[in-house]
């Protein structure tokens, strides 16, 4: 007989942990599904052939024995194609490992974490696992930094988005600079949508000891897969981050192949290129629709149907095999953040939005 305790049950797991809500990722069917996947930003083009060249020769010998725990083929590449030495940078299992290390070590109960809403959603839940003090300060409407606010909040760690997700814009490198200079604490600027814009912020960190840039292979490289991404920073505030990251957190597959698309900048380049035209002539299209959108340099647009019925749209799409991301969030619940993907993709989009609009 098996007495089943339906009562109260006591909770095997922190307050912070009971509290929080968990991140929700964007929904991923399967490979080969016929869905036309506009949600989670990946690039619609292939990864790189060199990185794929490199992927077919690997041999069983990598996989018996740990990897690099600095994962340096990877570094080296960065750092020949950035021009930064290789103690400026650490790579990570996806730079949502990067994010989350930097927390660990930052930030604590007394202390706070700082960033612009809205935002990369990972930022509270990374703060509300610690735990650590969360200070949302609202971007308003036009989306300039309320650099003042930013400041004030005295963050241990200092988020911000540039190119932003889910607004698209970047943040001016001036107002970056300024921000850098006055917070206290470490100032994160993640730039996961850097190879679609017009503008890094990466001199800030030979200026800066207190700043970080976070990269990521998954958006402009199109190895979201792959789980690759890395900081680059003085080796001062790199020196903690090492201690408190997994010894062998970079697979030895990932450092290999990493580092072939990283030197196949021509590739990348080609493929963002691409992108960005598409993204013109989606958002032509989306504003003769009667969307409300706002300049976008990544690889997304954020729009806003006329009639404001953006959950009714996201689904509407998703019934036609459609997915975009629909944020049940203040600010956002009005509107749709849709990823551009090939011509063809985004054309059937539109075909499909015009009866729902
Ligand atoms: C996609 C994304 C990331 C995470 O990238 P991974 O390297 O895949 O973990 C980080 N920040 C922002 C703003 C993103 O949109």
């Amino acid at each position: 007989m098996i007495a089943v305790q339906t009562m109260t049950m006591s909770s095997y797991f922190r307050p912070s942990v009971d509290a929080m809500e968990g991140y929700v990722p964007g929904e991923q069917p399967k490979p080969g599904t016929n869905i036309i996947k506009l949600n989670t930003n990946e690039n619609p083009y292939p990864p790189s052939p060199d990185a794929i060249a490199v992927l077919r020769t690997l041999d069983s010998e990598w996989l018996r024995r740990y990897p690099d725990p600095y994962a340096n083929e990877f570094r080296q590449a960065i750092s020949q194609v950035l021009g930064i030495p290789t103690d400026w940078i650490m790579v990570s299992n996806g730079s949502d490992e990067l994010l989350n290390v930097i927390v660990r070590a930052c930030a604590e109960q007394s202390s706070r974490v700082v960033y612009p809403m809205p935002t990369y959603v990972l930022y509270r839940t990374l703060t509300q696992i610690q735990p650590a003090d969360i200070v949302e300060v609202p971007y308003g409407e036009s989306f300039c930094l309320p650099i003042e606010e930013l400041v004030a909040a005295n963050g241990a760690v200092t988020f911000i988005a540039s190119p932003n997700s889910p607004s698209g814009h970047t943040v001016p490198l001036a107002d970056l600079r300024q921000l850098a200079a006055q917070v206290s604490g470490v100032l994160v600027i993640d730039e996961a949508y850097v190879d679609f814009a017009e503008e890094t912020a990466l001199p800030l960190v030979q200026e800066f000891e207190n700043v970080i840039i976070a990269r990521t292979l998954s958006k402009g490289y199109s190895l979201a897969g792959l789980r690759l991404g890395f900081g680059i920073a003085n080796p001062n505030l790199l020196k903690g981050l090492f201690k408190v990251k997994d010894s062998y957190n970079v697979d030895a597959i990932a450092c290999a192949v990493g580092a072939a698309a990283m030197r196949d900048q021509t590739y990348k380049n080609d493929c963002a290129e691409k992108v960005k035209t598409s993204r013109a002539k989606l958002a032509g299209d989306l504003k003769q629709l009667g969307f409300r959108l706002w300049d976008s340099q990544t690889n997304f647009l954020l729009a806003q149907p006329p009639q404001g019925n953006a959950e009714q749209i996201f689904l509407g799409l998703k019934q036609q095999g459609i997915l975009v991301r629909y944020f049940k969030q203040s600010g956002l619940e009005d509107k749709l953040r849709i990823t551009v993907g090939l011509d063809e993709q985004n054309q059937r989009l539109v075909e499909a939005l015009r009866p729902l609009v």
